[in-house]
C-alpha cells in the first residue's frame, strides 16, 4: 500500500521555531506609537511579557521552543502530512495534492501552536490571568486550552453576537475552565459607556478587544494575548511548515506551490516561510517554488487594499502597523469563514507580499463552499470555512495542472475542522450562501481614514 498520510515521531517535533525577518530582502518596518515615533518595548510591556516582546522585536533566525512547550504540542504534534489521492483522483490531475492536517489539536486548528508558548512565557513572567478578545471562538477557545495547562485564568470576551448565536464554542471554553463574557460586557469603562448608550449593543470584534486590553493594562496579574497578525505569532506557527519539510524529506519530494487561507497571515506564514527559508539559503529545490495566500474576495487585503501604516483594530488602540489594509474601520460583509474577516495582515506577510516574494489570490464565497465539499467528500474531513480558501486555490491549481499535463507538487495549509461550523454548510445546501461582490466603495471610504502618523 502506497504510504498517503506520512507520519513523524515525538523526537521529530522541532526544537527551534523559524524567524523569516533574519531572511527579508527589506526589514519589516517598526511599528509607531501614537506619537509617530516607533513604539517602545515599555510601551508594550503594560500588556504583554517581555519574552514575548523580544520575539516581537527579534531578527535572529532560530528561537528556541521551551521544552514544556514541546511536551504540550506533544498531545497532537507533529500533525500529519496527507496526500490527498481519492481528491486527485476525483479531480483526474496528474498533481500531487498534500495537506498538512492542523485541526488535530485540541481547539481543531493550528491556533493552540501560538496559544500554547504564550500562556507558557506569561505564566514564568508570574502573570496569572490572561484576558482575550474572540469573535467566532476559535482563538477564545485556544487561549482557554493553553490557559489551563499552565493554571493561567482566562477570561475572553466574546462578541455578543456570537456568544448568542456559538454557544458550542462558549461551552468549549468553559469547559476549559475559561470565564467567557458577552461583549460589550458590564465589567469594563468600555463595555458600561456603549451599554448606557444602547442595552442591546450586539458587540464587534473592535468592541471585544478594546475590553480585552483594558483589562490587561488596568491590573497588573493580568496579560493580553492575540492570536494572528503579531511577529510572535508568526514565529510560533512556523512550527507547521518545519515539520511539513521534514515530512517531504521523508518521502523524497519538494512541493512547487505552497497554499494557505490568509485572515490575519499567521497560518500561511507558518507553512510557507520555513519553505522560504530554503529560497533563502539558495537551496536548488526551492527555486521555482511558489507560495500563495489566500483570501476572501469580500475582504480582500492583500489583493485589494495598500501598504500602509494602520491601527490593528477598528477602535484605534493598538501602535499603527505598516501593513496591507482596507482601513481600520472597514466592516467586511457577513461571510462565513469568520476568521478571515480582518482588514489588515500580518506586517511580516505585508512586507514579502510587497517585496514579490510571495503571492496572493482572492476567491468568492460559494465557490469555496463548493471545494470544502468536494474535499470532505473525497478525504473524509469536513474543513473549516477559512481551510476552504486553501482547497478551493489547490483544486484550481489542480485542474490547471490537468489541462498543462504538469505534474505539480502541490502542498496546503488544513488549518482546522469544521465541526462547530455546521450551520454554514447548512446554509450553503439549502441554497442560501451568497458571492458578496469585492465592496469597493465600503473600502475606498475606510482607505480615505487612514491615520497619517508623525
Ligand atoms: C483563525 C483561523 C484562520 C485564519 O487566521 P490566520 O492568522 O490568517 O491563520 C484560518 N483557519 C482557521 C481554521 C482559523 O481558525
Amino acid at each position: 500500500m502506497e504510504a498517503t498520510r506520512i507520519e513523524l515521531e515525538a523526537k521529530d517535533i522541532p526544537t527551534h521555531w523559524y524567524n523569516v525577518v533574519a531572511d527579508m530582502p527589506t526589514p519589516p518596518a517598526p511599528p509607531l506609537g501614537p506619537d509617530g515615533k516607533p513604539a517602545t518595548p515599555e510601551q508594550m510591556g503594560a500588556i504583554f511579557p517581555g519574552a514575548i516582546l523580544e520575539q516581537e522585536m527579534s531578527a535572529q533566525r532560530w528561537i528556541e521552543i521551551p521544552q514544556e512547550v514541546r511536551e504540550i504540542y506533544r498531545l497532537w504534534r507533529p500533525s500529519p502530512l496527507v496526500r490527498a489521492v481519492r481528491l486527485e483522483r476525483a479531480l483526474g490531475t496528474p498533481a500531487k495534492i498534500f495537506f498538512k492536517y492542523e485541526g488535530v489539536s485540541p481547539a481543531g486548528s493550528h491556533k493552540p501552536n501560538s496559544a500554547v508558548p504564550q500562556a507558557y512565557y506569561n505564566k514564568q513572567a508570574g502573570i496569572k490571568r490572561l484576558s482575550t478578545e474572540t469573535g467566532a471562538g476559535q482563538w477564545g477557545s485556544s487561549i482557554a486550552f493553553a490557559g489551563q495547562m499552565f493554571g493561567l485564568d482566562v477570561r475572553v470576551y466574546m462578541v455578543k453576537v456570537s456568544y448568542d448565536q456559538k454557544p458550542y464554542r462558549r461551552l468549549m471554553m468553559q469547559t476549559w475552565g475559561a470565564e467567557v463574557f458577552a461583549s460589550p460586557s458590564p465589567l469594563t469603562e468600555t463595555g458600561r459607556r456603549l451599554l448606557a448608550e444602547n442595552p442591546d449593543n450586539e458587540g464587534s470584534l473592535g468592541i471585544a478587544i478594546s475590553e480585552a486590553v483594558e483589562e490587561a493594562a488596568s491590573r497588573a496579574d493580568t496579560n493580553y494575548t492575540l492570536g494572528s497578525v503579531l511577529n510572535h505569532v508568526v514565529l510560533h506557527q512556523s512550527i507547521i511548515g518545519l515539520e511539513a519539510k521534514k515530512q517531504f524529506d521523508k518521502i523524497g519530494l519538494y512541493p512547487d506551490l505552497v497554499i494557505g487561507p490568509c485572515g490575519g497571515g499567521s497560518s500561511f506564514a507558518g507553512i510557507a516561510f520555513p519553505f522560504l527559508a530554503d529560497k533563502a539559503s539558495g537551496d536548488k529545490r526551492a527555486e521555482k517554488l511558489r507560495c500563495i495566500a489566500v483570501e476572501p474576495s469580500s475582504c480582500p487585503t492583500l489583493t485589494k487594499g495598500q501598504f500602509a501604516y494602520d491601527y490593528g483594530d477598528a477602535s484605534g488602540f493598538t501602535p499603527l502597523m505598516k501593513m496591507y489594509t482596507l482601513g481600520h474601520d472597514f466592516m467586511p460583509p457577513g461571510i462565513h469563514a469568520g476568521g478571515l474577516r480582518y482588514h489588515g495582515d500580518s506586517p511580516l506577510v505585508s512586507q514579502l507580499f510587497h517585496d514579490g516574494l510571495i503571492e496572493a489570490v482572492a476567491v468568492p464565497q460559494l465557490a469555496t463552499f463548493d471545494a470544502g465539499v468536494q474535499f470532505a467528500r473525497a478525504e473524509g474531513i469536513i474543513p473549516a470555512p477559512e481551510s476552504c480558501h486553501a482547497i478551493r486555490a489547490a483544486i484550481d491549481e489542480a485542474l490547471r495542472c490537468k489541462e498543462t499535463g504538469e505534474a505539480k507538487t502541490i502542498l496546503f495549509n488544513l488549518t482546522g475542522h469544521g465541526h462547530f461550523d455546521m450551520s454554514s454548510y447548512e446554509r450553503y445546501f439549502a441554497g442560501k450562501l451568497e458571492n458578496y461582490d469585492y465592496p469597493a466603495d465600503a473600502v475606498a471610504a475606510s482607505l480615505a481614514h487612514l491615520p497619517k502618523p508623525g
